[in-house]
């Protein structure tokens, strides 16, 4: 992709107008209530590859669903050719037509905002191209890697972090029994490698015969021991968690899933079963979270999503803080918001329901863990702690 803001770059530091009190999610519509789909047959709707074909990629298809706003509508002309867009109908269907601050709607429909660009932000901000030692392969950390498996979503998020790759562009190397050799090589010779992290794009709108392959190929490396998939598809496009794709994971256990979830909105009973699916077929889940103003920035909006991941399965793991990638600046908060919220969770609700909140440092330094400071004061042999109460404990060694 070029760059997105050619003419736009001295536009830093722009206001945005976000509501102070996000307003309450109103009911998402069946599908047979938006005219568009009324007519579809629902074993279409079921079906993960007519979600795909007819993911929305048009204004024209767009206003059919929802009612653009200005700045929606410059948006998605200017991200023609420059930014990927597309949403799948199911996606679509969780929308609120009336209300611009959907958190569902913000997430995938581009607006003005994305073509102004702070000075700090980059294209590439956790230089994950400068840790790379093969094509699709980034090595950061001693003991595991990062395999991009496919530059492709199901819906494209508008505050991607890899949104220079992603999109619907011709593969350059589209040969899929050869693409990953250099990568499987640089594994297999590196025997401190224990754990492959397959992610994108995502991993799973590959068919299941193109992902077998890859996974085969990797499970098939003695040294290494943990699996990995980072996805969105049972947020996105829950639909494609089909019982082949299960059966099949399944065979190469154990393979962990990182979910990308960002707002209670998203966990519909068509999510939860595809979540279901996973975890009866063995699979450990987890959630990855980016903290987006106006989305998820509340405690109490927060609070609800790491409940219902719990509800559904889903550890949270994660929560990011948005990272400083071009054309992003609406939707970062600053860093004590996301501290706030570790300190509004921990203590006061479960353990398990509490991600560890970090920023991965740019330039590339990896996830860093950020959260309230608990240790008041450290001497010799004495520790003088705080609770989440702000209760004072002293622990003597
Ligand atoms: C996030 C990430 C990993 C995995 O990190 P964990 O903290 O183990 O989940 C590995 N490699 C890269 C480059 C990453 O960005």
């Amino acid at each position: 992709m070029n760059n997105p803001a050619s003419l736009e770059n001295q536009k830093a530091q722009i206001e945005i107008p976000i509501p102070a009190v996000p307003k309450p999610p109103k009911r998402s519509r069946d599908y047979q209530q938006i005219p568009l789909y009324k007519d579809v047959n629902p074993l279409d709707w079921e079906d993960w590859h007519w979600q795909l074909k007819h993911r929305i990629r048009s204004k024209d298809e767009l206003t059919q669903i929802i009612k653009l706003t200005p700045e929606e509508e410059k948006g998605i002309d200017k991200a023609k050719g420059r930014l990927a867009m597309a949403i799948t109908p199911y996606w679509a269907s969780l929308m609120d037509a009336e209300d611009p601050d959907c958190p569902i709607r913000r997430q995938s429909v581009p607006v003005n905002y994305e073509f102004s660009i702070a000075p700090h932000e980059m294209a590439d901000p956790c230089a994950e191209d400068r840790d790379s030692p093969a094509p699709h392969l980034v090595h950061r950390y001693p003991d595991r890697v990062l395999l991009l498996a496919t530059d492709h979503c199901a819906m494209y998020c508008r505050h991607c972090t890899r949104r220079r790759l992603v999109g619907e562009h011709e593969e350059k190397d589209c040969n899929p029994e050869t693409k990953f050799d250099a990568a499987i090589e640089y594994i297999k010779s590196n025997r401190k490698i224990r754990d492959v992290l397959i992610s994108g794009g995502d991993p799973l709108t590959l068919e299941d015969e193109a992902l077998e392959s890859l996974v085969a190929k990797i499970r098939d490396i003695s040294h290494v021991e943990l699996l990995r998939i980072g996805t969105r598809v049972p947020v996105t496009l829950p639909q494609r968690i089909t019982e082949n794709l299960v059966n099949m994971l399944k065979k190469y256990s154990p393979i962990w899933l990182s979910i990308h979830f960002n707002h209670p909105k998203e966990i519909t009973k068509r999510c939860k079963n595809a979540c279901d699916m996973l975890s009866e077929g063995g699979m450990p889940l987890g959630s990855q979270t980016v903290l987006l103003k106006g989305i998820n920035d509340r405690p109490f909006i927060m609070r609800r999503l790491v409940h219902d991941l719990l509800q559904i399965r889903v550890r949270p793991y994660y929560i990011y803080q948005c990272d400083p990638v071009r054309g992003t600046q609406h939707f970062r908060t600053p860093v004590a918001v996301g501290i706030n919220i570790i300190e509004k969770l921990r203590g006061h609700t479960s353990g398990y329901a509490v991600p560890t909140y970090v920023i991965d440092g740019p330039g590339g330094g990896g996830k860093i863990p950020i959260g309230p400071n608990y240790i008041l004061s450290q001497a010799k042999g004495k520790y003088v702690l705080r609770n989440y109460k702000g209760k004072i404990y002293t622990y003597l060694e």
